[in-house]
């Protein structure tokens, strides 16, 4: 068996309006992208309940996370080489391969010629899951796996993904023929396209193609790490933010309702982790893949510290008040008081830390779908979404919401 991960090559993609390329437009049947999308009218509910046994709580942390069993600090001993943060997601599917409960892996490794640029590929071996590890910046059709991996035989595979990868997969899932499929998410905010990316590496640092890591850590500082060994952390208030492109971060990630991936079997993160990563271990099937990873992994209970309503209010208010796209990122003589009030002494942490995200993320979501598609809002925006943001004041105009969001 080869050590190299497979790298099937597609179709092109089909030409759709909002859309990140999850893979189903390069499938036998491209029309499958209208039962399949996040962006035309999902169904969290509905989805939640056949995936987890019920739908999210509405007045509990479920609200803000989704369905969950339990959360956990956590860190693999020793953390692996190259990972993100300490290799839990690609952790979790080689001990899949390991023991034989899946035949494949569908995951994202660095293209050949642009490490940085996402390439979905088959990992069919533990070892191989180290080409997956670390993250990319950008979109890659990883779904465009399924019809490869099941035309070389696997029956029983594992997918890890981004959530609007994996919204496509659960509500394609039961057609795909498969005996069994895990599924690991990983939250995902702000992504853009590689391109973008690197315009944005440029403006941190004037040797970009020797950042080899790039994070946003949950104590507000940007993480660099660099060919020759060194590291940079750059506090947020000190990003060159202000002169991206307004169409930097397209519309799809700009208005996404899903940042925890909701629908994954156990997310891996990093928001409430406090310097771990998160773990949300959704169902059984997330709960199974966990404890077989036995004491290679560390788990902690999840802490939550400080109040998130000042500075999510503030961030409501100036995203209201910006002309389009990209306000956080284009009003530093805002974003310099909230996050300076923001920072690491004073700030939510922890699980507060992560409420607080979400409810940015959905706020923002709402105001920016108002803004460029308000014809959209009604299909696109599901129940849990409103419910967040309701606490600010950010409430269903008429004709945005439909009766059964959820
Ligand atoms: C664009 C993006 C934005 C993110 N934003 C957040 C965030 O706001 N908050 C948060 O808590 N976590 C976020 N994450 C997840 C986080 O960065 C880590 O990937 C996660 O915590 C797992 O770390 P790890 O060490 O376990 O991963 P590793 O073991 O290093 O594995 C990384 C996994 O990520 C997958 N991957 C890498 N790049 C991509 C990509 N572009 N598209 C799809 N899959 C990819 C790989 O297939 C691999 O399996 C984001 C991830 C991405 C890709
Ligand atoms: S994101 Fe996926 S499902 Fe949605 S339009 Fe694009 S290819 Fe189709
Ligand atoms: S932010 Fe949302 S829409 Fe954009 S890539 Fe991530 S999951 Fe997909």
């Amino acid at each position: 068996m080869t050590d190299a991960p497979t790298l099937p090559r597609f179709a092109d993609a089909a030409p759709r309006g909002l859309c990140t390329d999850c893979g189903v437009s390069r499938m036998t049947n491209p029309a499958a992208c209208g039962q399949a999308c996040q962006f035309i009218k999902p169904d969290y509910p509905g989805t939640e309940a056949r995936v987890h046994g019920r739908a999210a709580g509405q007045t509990d942390d479920e609200g803000f996370f989704g369905v969950y069993q339990a959360m956990y600090r956590a860190r693999m001993t020793p953390p692996a080489a190259g990972a993100q943060w300490t290799g839990i997601t690609t952790g979790l599917a080689a001990d899949l391969l390991r023991r034989g409960v899946v035949d494949a892996v569908l995951a994202m490794v660095p293209d050949a010629t642009d490490s940085w640029a996402p390439r979905p590929a088959i990992l069919t071996t533990p070892d191989q899951m180290q080409h997956a590890r670390g993250m990319r910046m950008g979109y890659a059709p990883l779904l465009a796996l399924l019809e490869p991996a099941a035309a070389a035989g696997h029956r029983r595979i594992a997918v890890i993904g981004i959530p609007c990868q994996i919204y496509a997969l659960r509500k394609l899932e039961a057609d795909l023929g498969f005996e069994r499929i895990y599924v690991i998410g990983t939250p995902c905010s702000d992504n853009t396209t590689t391109a973008n990316f690197h315009g944005f590496l440029a403006r941190l640092t004037d040797a970009p193609e020797t950042v080899t890591y790039l994070e946003f850590r949950a104590d507000y500082h940007v993480e660099l790490r660099f060919a020759d060994g060194n590291r940079r952390l750059i506090p947020f208030l000190q990003l060159p933010l202000s002169d991206l492109p307004g169409d930097f971060f397209p519309l799809t990630c700009r208005t996404c309702v899903d940042y925890t991936n909701r629908l994954a079997d156990i997310t891996v993160g990093y928001m409430a982790g406090m310097g771990d990563q998160w773990l949300i271990v959704r169902n059984d099937r997330g709960a199974e893949m966990l404890a077989a990873l036995g004491d290679r992994i560390a788990l902690a209970p999840v802490d939550s510290r400080g109040k998130r309503a000042g500075p999510v209010k503030g961030f409501i208010a100036n995203t209201r008040l910006a002309a389009g796209g990209l306000p956080l990122r284009r009003m530093p003589d805002w974003l310099r008081p909230i996050m300076g009030w923001l920072m690491p002494k004073m700030g939510p942490k922890g699980l507060e830390f992560a409420r607080a995200r979400v409810e940015m993320k959905a706020a923002e979501a709402i105001l920016h779908l108002r803004r460029e598609e308000p014809a959209k809002m009604k299909n696109m925006i599901p129940g849990h979404v409103w419910r967040i943001a309701a606490p600010y004041g950010l409430t269903p105009e008429a004709g945005e919401r439909h009766d059964d969001a959820g």
